[in-house]
This record gives structure tokens, C-alpha cells and sequence, in this order.
């Protein structure tokens, strides 16, 4: 079990891919997944598409890094847009490919949703999923955590007490959403061991490969971006190859800083990119 590894491990590694959107790119999908295995991941994560759909293909996904390449998989499921017949099919299904680590989140509401369709939904929170899922089925779960606070909470306070109630819902450690300033994290870390949160931790980087990145992923994220990295982007921006290598250089600072921290773990936002990986990984260690 993945909660084990915390005790047994100094630090964890650990991957998020995201499941092809169409049937035809599964083979470069588990293309993808064979080079990162060769990098002996403690576990890698597999997203759940918005509002639940395409949830199929994250059990695919899931089921070939747990049978296929041996390695422990970690499956998102939301339940924005979900009945709890939805999440009883889809738990039904993660048995049957015996994948028993699931990161139960709530989810964000895609723009096709209506007001209606959101507020229906049978689960409200994240915690009252996990409440669900640790009484009726024996999965491993894990909660999602944000160190610059999540988007709708009014404060970090305020989300800390959520996030406590994910904790003692059943979640044996948690994900943060991606950052650039560790010192925000380790400011995080201390205000939620202040507020009773001791589960283990996994610390969320992506690299930025790319000045268009920010734009799409990043901005969602609502994770505020350093001045540092604020000016390689400016001065790398127009020039890729330049920006790549720029970007990931940031990453391993920031890991190397998070190792030097004794984080419980690095959960790196692979955007589907064995070679990022690889270039980080052999950096680190
Ligand atoms: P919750 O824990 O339910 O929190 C959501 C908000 O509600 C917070 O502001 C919280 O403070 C507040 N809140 C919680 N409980 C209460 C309560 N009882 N009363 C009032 N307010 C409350 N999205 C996807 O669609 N697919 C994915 O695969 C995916 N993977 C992710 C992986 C990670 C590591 C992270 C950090 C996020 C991921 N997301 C994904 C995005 C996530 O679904 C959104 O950030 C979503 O808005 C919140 O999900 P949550 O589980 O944190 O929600």
C-alpha cells in the first residue's frame, strides 16, 4: 500500500498522466508509461476526466500501470456530475483490475454543466466521497490539498478546516496542487500541522516546458507565479528549446530544495512527458 511506503521510505516519488482522449492514442499512452516505469516511480497517478466523463479510460490507464508494469496506481475519481450509482460503477471497475488507491476529489464544473447539474450532485465535498468510499468498498484513498489555498475557500484557514475533515473522512495522505514557491508550501505545512493535519504529504511540481503552459494549466491552477520564474519566462519565452531547458532547471531547484526539506514525497505533473521526467529524475537523485 502506498500509506506503508511513507513509514518504510525516506522520500517517495510518484508521477500524474493523464488518459489519451481518443481510442486511437492509447498505444503511444502506454508508450508513454513503459519510459516512465524505467524511472521506478513509488506510484503514478491517473486524472479523471471533468464532470466524469472518460472515466472509463482512466481505469485503463490505471489497470496497466498496476498489471502490466507492476507499478501501484493511484486512480482520480470526482464527483461533480456523478450519481452514486456512477461512483458505484466506476469502483466496481477498479476492483475488477484490482487497481485499490483512489484520489477522491470533488472536481471543478465543466462549462457545458448547468447550476442545476452542479448543485445535484449526490456527493457535496471531496471528504464526504472519501466518507462514502472507506464504508462501502476497501480502497486506499488519498485527498487533494492546496498550499496557496483552494480557489473558492475565503482563506487558507477556512480550507484547512475542510481539509481535516478529508483527513478524518478516511485519507491516508495527500497531493498538493502544483506550486513554484516552496516557501509557500513549507508555510502550508506548518499552519496544517498547527491545525491537526499529520498525514504525509507529496509535494506537486510541474515543470514549465513552455511560456503557453501558464496560460492553460497554471492559470487554472490559481498558483501564483515567482518573480524567478516570471522572468524565465521572459527571457526564454520565444525560444523553446531554451525555455524548455529553462523550465525544468527550475523544477530541480525546487525539488532538490524540497528534498533538502525532507518532504514526504515529490509528485511530479508529468504532462505526459517521459523525457521531462527522465532529465529531472536523473537530476535529483
Ligand atoms: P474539496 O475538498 O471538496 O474542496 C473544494 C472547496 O470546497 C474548497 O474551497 C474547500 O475549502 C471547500 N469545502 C470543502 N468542504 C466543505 C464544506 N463541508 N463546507 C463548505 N466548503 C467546503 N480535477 C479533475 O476534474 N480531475 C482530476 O483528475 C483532478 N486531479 C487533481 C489532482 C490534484 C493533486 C489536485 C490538487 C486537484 C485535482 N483536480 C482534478 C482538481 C480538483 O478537482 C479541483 O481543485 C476542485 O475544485 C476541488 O477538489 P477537492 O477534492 O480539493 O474539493
Amino acid at each position: 500500500m502506498i500509506k506503508d511506503l511513507f513509514a518504510e521510505k525516506k522520500q517517495l516519488l510518484s508521477f500524474e498522466v493523464f488518459p489519451p482522449k481518443k481510442e486511437d492514442e492509447f498505444a503511444n499512452a502506454f508508450a508513454v508509461l513503459d519510459s516512465l516505469a524505467v524511472l521506478q516511480p513509488d506510484f503514478i497517478s491517473v486524472t479523471y476526466g471533468a464532470g466524469g466523463s472518460k472515466s472509463k479510460k482512466t481505469v485503463e490507464i490505471a489497470s496497466y500501470i498496476q498489471n502490466q508494469l507492476h507499478i501501484m496506481a493511484l486512480a482520480h475519481m470526482t464527483c461533480v456530475g456523478s450519481k452514486k450509482e456512477d461512483i458505484d460503477a466506476v469502483t466496481a471497475q477498479l476492483k475488477e483490475v484490482h487497481v485499490n488507491h483512489v484520489l477522491a476529489l470533488r472536481g471543478d464544473r465543466p462549462s457545458y454543466m448547468s447550476d442545476e447539474q452542479f448543485d445535484s450532485r449526490h456527493f457535496s465535498h471531496a471528504a464526504d466521497l472519501i466518507t462514502y468510499l472507506k464504508g462501502e468498498t476497501d480502497l486506499h484513498i488519498a485527498g487533494a490539498c492546496y498550499p496557496e489555498k483552494h480557489y473558492e475557500a475565503a482563506d487558507l484557514e477556512s480550507d484547512l478546516l475542510h481539509l481535516k475533515e478529508k483527513c478524518d473522512a478516511g485519507a491516508e495522505f495527500l497531493i498538493t496542487q502544483l506550486f513554484f514557491d516552496n516557501e509557500a508550501f513549507y508555510k502550508f505545512l506548518e499552519k496544517s500541522r498547527n491545525a491537526g493535519i499529520t498525514l504525509p504529504v507529496c509535494a506537486g511540481i510541474m515543470p514549465i516546458t513552455s511560456a503557453k503552459q501558464l496560460g492553460t494549466t497554471v492559470s487554472l491552477s490559481g498558483s501564483a507565479v515567482p518573480k524567478q520564474l516570471a522572468d524565465i519566462i521572459a527571457t526564454y519565452g520565444d525560444d523553446p528549446a531554451d525555455m524548455r531547458k529553462a523550465g525544468i532547471d527550475y523544477a530541480i531547484r525546487q525539488i532538490l530544495d524540497l528534498k533538502a526539506h525532507h518532504a514526504d514525497g515529490i509528485h511530479i505533473y508529468t504532462m505526459n512527458k517521459p523525457k521531462v521526467a527522465q532529465e529531472i529524475v536523473s537530476a535529483i537523485q
